[in-house]
């Protein structure tokens, strides 16, 4: 299970994280590239745009599911821009 706490700076602010459980697997990134990037220095994947259409977070859960090591999250925290906190659509992704 992802650790919000151990999840790598570089992921967009929001729901999905990658954590330092990340083995480098390539499977999110190959799977849904809109979402997952990797980090060629850290060797690891990292969430470079958050979801935000309900098939893109259905995409992103399957990420969740096939990750070999459980190192995606989808736990995070709702996003704040310019120091308004944007709550999650009715879809959330907390579980
Ligand atoms: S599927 Fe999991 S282990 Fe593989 S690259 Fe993505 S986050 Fe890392």
């Amino acid at each position: 299970m992802a650790d919000y706490q151990d999840r790598y700076p570089t992921n967009a602010p929001g729901a999905f994280y990658v954590d330092e459980q990340c083995i480098d697997c390539d499977m999110c990134r190959l799977n849904a590239p809109q979402f997952f990037a990797r980090d060629d220095e850290g060797a690891h994947s990292y969430v470079h745009r958050q979801p935000t259409l309900e098939e893109e977070i259905a995409l992103c859960r399957e990420a969740v599911e096939e990750c070999p090591v459980e190192a995606i999250g989808c736990d995070g925290e709702d996003v704040e821009i310019d120091g308004k906190n944007r709550s999650r659509p009715a879809n959330s992704v907390r579980q």
